[in-house]
């Protein structure tokens, strides 16, 4: 930094700062292990510090995206921990010595190796076909670290049934449906994984229909939509990620159609997601629709208990830190909406333990993640109500949608309809059709009837609240 040495304090705060960033660097790799930190962040480099903001530099835009995503927060929480006045951290692109592109090469030849082979890898080999189009693969996104349970169990079948014998009959093309955070990507790229492995000449791309587009439409610009199909075309497995985000982008659609047409009549494997099933997919042509249907069609389901208490033990193993299991129940128990979410606040938990040194208990986890289990508070659905309700009175879950007038079901619809006004922001009518079609006068009837109880029967009062606290929790 300072190369003068005219300006004695100059010289001592960058040396300070030098031996801050060595400090947040070794921190760090100890944090995410060798070959992440080889494969992501061994090329960051401190260009300066602005103010209250480290500007560190990584040389290529893969690399800058990829650190900023993952490893930003962190970055930031390690620098101001140093407590030198750092508060934020600017991840940007510089050029690198050898050039820009070998980041993203160094990338894609080294995820995952184990680290003595890695400095060898980097010279010699040329990045695989199609790799000029491809993502890096996240390396912590394998089987290994994929827990199985039953709402996953079937799309993880028919991805290791890909990973093993790409381009079967009757799994060309595999399509992976389910909503956020449940795995998909993490499935897509754990089939790359086996299959680099399996056969590392194999030529593969993995992207998002994000990024799909923006090549398509760069290469439109720049008049090379040739090459562009050309490196697709080549490749042995195509995975193309998130494919809803091509909903109404109809000439890109039709780029995908073709490709996908040439690369399955080629015998090539095709792995897509998406958030719904194809059929689902209202918005995409026709008859790529019909073709996305033809190979398997996996979906995965919203995650049990039992799923995320098993995800939760996996994760919490390798962190370093003791996470008590009443610690993992409340978790599991609490937040229920995805996967992406669930590992959050674990990763949140372990890096508070890591930063401050203490041990993780029940209080400390309510206090460190309060943001995150207030949100979540509020994502009570209808349906978990009336299961719980039902379940409560022990009356049928139909009853709560049924005719029936008699109180014995009547009185713990009104309950139900009760905790749904006050759990949830859905409208009265909303409400009332999700019981029955029922009016909005009957929920309004219900809500107020309730309450009426409330105040004159306590017992009554209790039992609501108990409830209340249940769904909450
Ligand atoms: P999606 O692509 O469906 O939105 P991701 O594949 O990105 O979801 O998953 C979100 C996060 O949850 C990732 O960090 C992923 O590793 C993790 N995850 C999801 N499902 C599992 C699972 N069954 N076992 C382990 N980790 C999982
Ligand atoms: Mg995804």
């Amino acid at each position: 930094m300072a190369d003068e040495a005219s300006d004695p304090f100059q010289d001592t705060q960058a040396a300070r700062m030098a031996e801050a960033w060595a400090r947040v660097r070794s921190r760090l790799r100890a944090e995410v292990g060798e070959v992440e930190y080889r494969t992501w962040l061994r090329q960051m480099t401190l260009s300066g510090i602005d103010g209250e903001e480290a500007v560190v530099t990584l040389p290529s835009r893969f690399l800058r995206d990829w650190v900023r995503s993952h490893y930003g927060d962190r970055l930031r929480a390690l620098w101001q921990a140093e407590g030198l006045g750092v508060k934020r951290v600017d991840v940007r692109t510089a050029p690198a010595v050898g050039g820009s592109a070998q980041g993203l090469a160094d990338s894609l030849a080294r995820c995952g190796e184990p680290s003595a082979r890695v400095e060898a890898a980097a010279e010699e080999a040329p990045p695989p076909r199609g790799a000029d189009l491809a993502a890096p693969l996240d390396p912590r996104f394998t089987f290994k670290t994929f827990v199985v349970g039953k709402p996953n169990e079937f799309a993880h079948a028919c991805a290791r049934r890909v990973a093993e014998a790409p381009a079967s009959p009757g799994f060309n093309p595999l399509f992976l449906y389910g909503g956020v955070g449940l795995g998909k990507t993490h499935l897509m790229h754990a089939i790359a994984w086996a299959v680099r492995e399996a056969r590392p000449g194999c030529a593969m791309a993995y992207m998002s229909a994000e990024t799909f587009m923006y090549r398509f439409i760069a290469a439109l610009r720049a008049e090379n939509t040739m090459q562009f199909k050309e490196t697709l075309r080549s490749v042995d497995l195509l995975m193309i990620d998130d494919l809803q985000f091509l909903i109404g982008k109809d000439n890109t659609q039709e780029e995908f159609f073709h490709t996908f047409n040439a690369l399955v009549d080629a015998g090539k494997q095709i792995v897509v997601s998406a958030d719904k099933s194809p059929s689902d997919l209202s918005g995409l042509e026709d008859r790529l629709r019909t073709r996305l249907g033809c190979g398997m069609v996996a979906d995965i389901h919203a995650t049990t208990y039992e799923l995320r208490l098993s995800i939760l033990q996996a994760k919490a193993a390798g962190a370093g830190v003791e996470i008590p299991p009443r610690v993992i129940e409340f978790l599991a128990h609490k937040i229920t909406s995805n996967v992406r979410e669930l590992e959050g606040a674990l990763n949140r938990l372990i890096a508070h333990a890591h930063l401050f040194g203490r041990p993780v208990t029940l209080e400390s986890a309510q206090e460190v993640l309060r943001d995150i289990l207030r949100a979540h508070d509020r994502r009570v659905t209808i349906e978990e109500i009336q299961r719980k309700v039902a379940e409560h009175y022990n009356i049928r879950l139909t009853d709560m949608s049924s005719a029936r007038r008699s109180r014995q079901v009547a009185r713990p619809r009104q309950v139900a309809m009760y905790l749904a006004k006050q759990l949830t922001s859905r409208s009265l009518p909303e409400i009332g059709r999700r019981f029955g079609n029922r009016d909005h006068t009957t929920v309004l009837h219900a809500v107020s009837r309730v309450a009426e109880l409330m105040a004159s029967d306590a017992a009554f009062a209790e039992d609501v609240e108990l409830l209340r606290r249940m769904l909450e929790t």
